[in-house]
């Protein structure tokens, strides 16, 4: 289990901001998530050692990506002799540990998609699970969105009261400072904080409830008046698809930057030949948009693959994010981000998906 309920609550003013970056530097490899979207919110972005993101070009990253790295190699074993054994265990590390910092409440809620797929059931992905425990996650409430946000339509919302390891809400003169974890308290501890006044505890709701407004106005084109379960689940035959699918050139960077997109490709790759032949097992990202991601082994007169119309892909696209998803697990597999509305070369726009279905 990673995740703990708040252990601890205080206040950091403006002025001592400097002091928690020197106690985060001190212990950790801080990554700062690029605050580039939208002037004055330092939302969803990050800077990384660029072998890390998924794909270098049509890509906006997010903290998501430091915890499905673009590809794995696992260790390589003769092909001849192919019972030798393979390490499925992610090596310890060694040098200091991770802290993402400046994440948003939607980088959190696809975290926790994540953590669902890769840590709960049978099998649990040890690399995702080593790089999840040994990394301090600090997150910070949403002050103004970008064009693109709609967290507010999937259930999200641009503040948070479930942090990851810590978590920081703006007030007028400094953040409301939540340590969701043993690493969180120990650092605010650190630093000698004392607990919110009355005052800044009442500042807090007016806060939220501003940030909520602006952006309910910036998606006053796309306000809806279903759930996106409801129209995507009563318009799966809908003519609408033709039209919404059509400037589609199938590029994929819609799944490539979408922060909850989990589905990976595995692979051998066989290097030189006769009894000096090596095997490596490899793992990529997919794209469910993509013609081959549905084609199938099998039988003759087996269908080959029971999406063959890149119309029935896009559309299986919101269905597994609106629908099914949801079915499952009562959440929305989308957090609102809206990554896949600013990469679509065809300015696809989730909101407008639903929008239009929902006529
Ligand atoms: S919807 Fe847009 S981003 Fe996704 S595959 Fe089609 S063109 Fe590419
Ligand atoms: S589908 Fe689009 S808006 Fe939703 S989480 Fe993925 S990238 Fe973000």
């Amino acid at each position: 289990m990673l995740e703990r309920s708040i252990v601890r609550t205080d206040f950091l003013p403006y002025a001592r901001l400097p002091e928690l970056r020197a106690v985060l530097e001190g212990r950790y490899r801080v990554v700062w998530q690029e605050a580039a979207r939208a002037p004055g919110n330092a939302a969803c972005r990050r800077r990384a050692p660029a072998s890390r993101w998924k794909a270098r070009a049509l890509h906006i990253p997010s903290g998501a990506d430091f915890f499905r790295p673009c590809a794995r190699k696992w260790p390589s074993f003769p092909w001849a002799t192919p019972a030798a054994p393979v390490a499925h265990q992610a090596p310890p590390r060694t040098d200091k540990p991770l802290a993402l910092v400046n994440l948003r409440p939607c980088d959190l809620a696809a975290l926790r998609i994540l953590d669902d797929v890769f840590l709960s059931g049978d099998v649990v992905d040890p690399f995702y699970q080593a790089r999840r425990q040994s990394t301090l996650i600090v997150s910070v409430d949403c002050v103004t969105p970008a064009p693109t946000c709609f967290c507010h339509l999937v259930g999200g919302a641009p503040f948070t009261d479930a942090g990851m390891g810590l978590h920081l809400s703006p007030l007028a003169t400094g953040y409301r400072v939540h340590a969701d974890s043993d690493a969180g308290e120990r650092m605010i501890t650190e630093l000698a904080l004392a607990p919110p006044e009355l005052r800044e505890e009442e500042e807090l709701p007016a806060r939220r409830q501003a940030a909520m407004e602006a952006l309910a106005a910036a998606n006053q084109r796309f306000t809806l008046t279903r759930s996106p379960y409801t129209t995507v689940a009563e318009r799966a035959a809908s003519d609408r698809w033709q039209d919404l699918f059509a400037g589609c050139v199938e590029c994929g960077a819609c799944c490539r930057v979408c922060p909850t997109c989990y589905c990976f490709y595995l692979f051998d790759e066989l290097t030189g030949g006769g009894q000096e032949a090596r095997c490596r097992r490899c793992r990529t990202w997919d794209s469910c948009i993509t013609a081959d991601y549905a084609r199938m082994a099998g039988p003759p007169n087996a269908k080959p693959n029971p999406r063959p119309r890149l119309r029935t892909r896009f559309a299986n696209r919101f269905d597994h994010k609106y629908r099914f998803h949801y079915e499952t697990s009562g959440e929305y597999a989308c957090v609102g981000c809206g990554r896949c509305a600013e990469v679509c070369m065809a300015r696809s726009d989730p909101r407008e998906v639903l929008r239009v279905l929902e006529q």
